[in-house]
Parts: structure tokens; C-alpha cells; sequence
């Protein structure tokens, strides 16, 4: 068992439609049909989205999302279309919400890894392989990949694992050109960020992407390099061969995984709440790398405090 330990009541808006509760946003679409992407301070560990909040985390997603997005708006045209809200948001949208365009989805979870680690590090001690795609002998929990890479994944429902598949599966399922375009779209976003991440001290070890098509224009969607999508790493520890301290979940793992928690990964029952200190360090975290990324000071209400 997994999914929502509580799943929350959408809220009930006056023009707007509520289309989809996810794990951490909610979907909403208005009345000419764009979508408005509301990024809650929900949070997911080992396939459960936990009954604890963390203060400010969906205006911190929010607001270096729509950073990225003008970093790389060269590079990928991008499904923002603004940050006003329609009259009757609520207040607590402020910050956190996005009108964007309604995309047709592309199903496939667009991974680009310059490291290995995670579920590429298992695939990796294997075969040498990670998504099939053969790699030199002698890596390491965190070790630097020769090149950066396309590893794509199927979308999974909540509560379940996302299936790493090779680009030929991909190129099936979607067709040869639309892949083309997702592996050189990825690894070219990916390539961008990591060496602005570099630049300010900052690994990207790897990162999610999800397109959508607008006609036929491939448009980058859903948030980009947040600590939700991506492995980020203070450059400064780096040290193949173990696991890398990083800027994301992982006091709400170890926490988890402790004794302390008295919770059982494996027992099927959901998590329990988090204690006050491991809800604070993890918002903490979060607005430690929107500072170090963006190199603005952090603002609830967004970057400028506007
Ligand atoms: P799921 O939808 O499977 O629950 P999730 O748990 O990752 O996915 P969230 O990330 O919380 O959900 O919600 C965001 C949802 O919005 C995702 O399903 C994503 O694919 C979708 N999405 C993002 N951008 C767009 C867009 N421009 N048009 C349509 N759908 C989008
Ligand atoms: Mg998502």
C-alpha cells in the first residue's frame, strides 16, 4: 500500500474547474481553458505523500520553476503564461500558483543524469547498463558519467514506482521523431542547468522533465529543477562512492527510515507525522537551494516580495 496518508478535499473556486489532485499539485482549468497549476507544501517519500506539510515548499517549487524557465527560454519554449491569478483565488494561492498553457502530455517522464545514482546505480551494479545504454566499468555510488544522458521512465500512478525504459520502448511507444525531439530537448535543458548550478556551487546530478505538445510545438512543462525533480549536491562534498548529502527529502528519509520514526517501510502502513525540527530543516533546505540556485533571498511571496 501507498498513495495519500490523507488525501486532501480539493478547494471549491468560482470559475475555475478542478481537474486533478497529484501529489504535490493541484490542477485547475479555467474558463478559456488554460490550466491553473497550484503547487501545495505537500510532500512525497518512499512512494507515500506524507500527512505533514512543509511550511513555504510549494511557493518555493513555484517560484524557481518560473526562475528556470527564464534561463532556459532560449533553449525550450516553456507552458507559462502568467502569474495573475484569476479574481477569485484564494489568498493562499499567492506565490504558489501558475496560469500555464493545457498541453496534450507527452507519457514519458524525460530524465537527463550527468551522475549515477538512485535507480541508475541499481540497473548500473546489474548489467553496466542504465537504461539499457552500456556505460564504462569502475563507476561509483555519485560518479560523473562521461557524458550526460537520456534515461527515460513511464509516468506511474501515485503510489507506484516509475518504470526506467530504454529509448527504443520510448520511440515505440511515441514514435521515432517525437523521442528525437525529448532526448535532444532534455539533454540540452539538462546541459544548461547543470552548468549554471556548477556556477554557483552546485551539482545537478540528474533531473526530471515532463512536455507537452501545443499543436505541434514540444513545450516544456510541469516544474523544472526543483528539489522535487532533481538530485542537487553542494559541489563542496562531493565524494564518489557514497551516497551525496543534498538539498531535498533527505531529512524526511532518514528520519523515516530511523528508529526513531517507529515506522516500518515495509509494513505497508502509512508514515506517520514528522516532528516539528525535520518539517523546519526540510523547509529549510528547500529555501537553501533557491537561494544558492537563483542567488536572490528568499521571500514567501515570491522573489521580489511582490
Ligand atoms: P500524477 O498526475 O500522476 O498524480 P504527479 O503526482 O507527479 O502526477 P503533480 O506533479 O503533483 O502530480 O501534478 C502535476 C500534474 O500536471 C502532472 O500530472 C503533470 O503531468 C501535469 N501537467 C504539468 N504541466 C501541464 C500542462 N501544461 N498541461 C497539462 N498537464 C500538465
Ligand atoms: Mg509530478
Amino acid at each position: 500500500m501507498s498513495g495519500f496518508v490523507d488525501k486532501p478535499e480539493p478547494l471549491q473556486v468560482p470559475g475555475l474547474v478542478h481537474l486533478h489532485t497529484g501529489k504535490v499539485r493541484d490542477l485547475y482549468q479555467t474558463g478559456s481553458g488554460d490550466l491553473v497549476m497550484v503547487a501545495s507544501d505537500r510532500i512525497s517519500a518512499f512512494d507515500w505523500v506524507l500527512p505533514t506539510e512543509i511550511p513555504d515548499k510549494g511557493r518555493v517549487l513555484t517560484q524557481l520553476s518560473l526562475w528556470w524557465f527564464d534561463q532556459l527560454a532560449d533553449l525550450a519554449p516553456n507552458h507559462v503564461i502568467s502569474t495573475e491569478l484569476p479574481a477569485a483565488a484564494p489568498a493562499e494561492w499567492e506565490g504558489r500558483a501558475l496560469v500555464c498553457r493545457s498541453l496534450a502530455m507527452v507519457p514519458v517522464e524525460c530524465v537527463a543524469r550527468g551522475y549515477l545514482t538512485g535507480s541508475g546505480l541499481l540497473e548500473y551494479r546489474e548489467s553496466r547498463t542504465v537504461c539499457g545504454l552500456a556505460l564504462p566499468e569502475g563507476l561509483a555510488d555519485g560518479s560523473e558519467l562521461p557524458a550526460a544522458i537520456f534515461t527515460p521512465a513511464t509516468k506511474a500512478a501515485v503510489g507506484e514506482h516509475d518504470e526506467n525504459v530504454s529509448y527504443e520502448e520510448v520511440a515505440r511507444q511515441i514514435g521515432a521523431d517525437t523521442a528525437a525531439q525529448l532526448r535532444q530537448a532534455t539533454l540540452a535543458v539538462y546541459s544548461r542547468a547543470r552548468d549554471i548550478a556548477r556556477d554557483r556551487g552546485i551539482i545537478l546530478a540528474d533531473t526530471k522533465f515532463e512536455f507537452g505538445f501545443d499543436g505541434d510545438t514540444l513545450v516544456l512543462a510541469d516544474e523544472v529543477l526543483t528539489p522535487d525533480s532533481s538530485r542537487f549536491w553542494p559541489a563542496d562534498q562531493w565524494q564518489p562512492g557514497r551516497s551525496q548529502p543534498s538539498y531535498d527529502k533527505q531529512f524526511v528519509r532518514n528520519w523515516l527510515t530511523s528508529p526513531e520514526s517507529g515506522w516500518d517501510r515495509a509494513s505497508e502502513q502509512p508514515p506517520p507525522e514528522l516532528p516539528q525540527d525535520v518539517r523546519e530543516a526540510t523547509s529549510a533546505k528547500y529555501v537553501e537551494a533557491y537561494e544558492r540556485l537563483t542567488g536572490l533571498a528568499w521571500s514567501p511571496k515570491g522573489a521580489n516580495g511582490a
